[in-house]
């Protein structure tokens, strides 16, 4: 009878392994806060990820400090998207063992993500919590009994893992988690500035939310290219080129403009480059003025991550109740 719905939930997260950069944003972030008013969101701090890929852990908590300032500066409101650190929960290490007793070695084992990682990151030896990064992001995802996760096209691999343990558990001890659907934005994989095709902060390929016009300037000079295009006035293929895939995200307006600019041979790359570094900066000055006000307000962050935890907490708890339940124990 009810006319109101009951709103979908959302469940998506980052690991704290520093500042933002444009690909966190375009293939993520920006789909969060869209999607704040529709759903009920809730956002995770995945500071035990960072632990597969580096065991220092000095630098988590004022990394998911950073973090956290660079959700709110680009515009997260935690009136609607409650923001946590996945540490401060227990019941995410409690959920993660069960699941880890619904995810073959083989399965894992076949999973492109983690291979891609391996190959970046030169990992020879890699060890058990790493293999099984998909099924702590599992517990992450359905303790909260999230529909919708919203990422980059790297995660995708790891939601169908998610939606094959929800599926099994489901089987085995009865109707309890949704199968999690991943979300994409167009621009669910955006090219690092030496051509690879992630931008990410350890291929250090990547422009931060936080940097500033000069930096901007610098790391799009040094961007690649139509390896082609050697001299300003050769004709360019917009198609092949990097900053053209820039253009299409941050320049909608002139793209056609830059486009036949490029194939005639009338706009040379240096020109180029400085447009698009001027139109990221527009689109990046506001997220930085914001970023200052948090900044000089670190208290008020503090509260955000606080009450945002306890909401977390709540949540979390009931679930496990039920799987307490669901399974017979306790
Ligand atoms: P980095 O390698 O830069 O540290 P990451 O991949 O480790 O980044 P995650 O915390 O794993 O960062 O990813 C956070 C979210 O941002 C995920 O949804 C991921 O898909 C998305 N993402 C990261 N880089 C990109 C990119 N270049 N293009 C689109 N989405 C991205
Ligand atoms: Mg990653």
């Amino acid at each position: 009878m009810s006319e109101i719905k009951k709103k979908k939930t959302i469940l998506s997260g980052m690991r704290p392994t520093g500042k933002l950069h444009l690909g966190h944003f375009v293939g993520a972030l920006e789909n969060w806060i869209k999607l704040q008013n529709e759903y009920q969101n809730y956002h995770l701090i995945a500071d035990y990820h960072v632990l597969t890929t580096n065991l220092d852990s000095s630098m988590i908590y004022q990394d998911s400090i950073d973090m956290l300032i660079d959700w709110l500066a680009a515009g997260l409101d935690p009136e609607k998207s409650p923001m946590f650190r996945q540490s401060q929960i227990k019941e995410h290490t409690e959920l993660h063992l069960i699941f880890s007793m619904l995810a073959t070695v083989a399965r894992l084992e076949r999973n492109p993500t983690v291979k891609d990682q391996a190959r970046d990151l030169h990992i020879e030896n890699m060890t058990y919590g790493h293999l099984g990064y998909p099924v702590l992001q599992t517990a992450d995802i359905l303790l909260y009994k999230g529909d919708a996760v919203p990422v980059g096209e790297d995660q995708v691999p790891h939601i169908e893992i998610s939606r094959e343990i929800a599926r099994r558990f489901n089987n085995q001890y009865g109707q309890t988690f949704p199968e999690p659907e991943p979300m994409l934005t167009q621009f669910s994989r955006l090219s690092g500035l030496d051509g690879n095709a992630k931008m990410s902060k350890s291929l250090g390929n990547s422009i931060l939310l936080s940097d500033d016009r000069e930096t901007v300037k610098a790391r799009l000079r040094k961007a690649v290219t139509d390896p082609l295009k050697l001299r300003k006035n050769d004709p360019g293929r917009p198609e092949v080129c990097l900053v053209f895939s820039y253009h299409k995200k941050f320049n909608v307006e002139e793209i056609n403009e830059i486009e036949n600019g490029c194939r005639s041979g009338e706009l040379g790359c240096v020109d180029c480059k400085l447009k698009c570094s001027s139109k990221i900066s527009d689109f990046l000055d506001p997220i930085i003025e914001r970023r200052k006000y948090f900044e000089a307000n670190l208290d008020t962050v503090k509260d955000i991550l606080k009450t945002g935890e306890e909401i977390g907490r709540n949540k979390a708890r009931e679930t496990m109740i039920e799987v307490r339940e669901k399974m017979q124990i306790g």
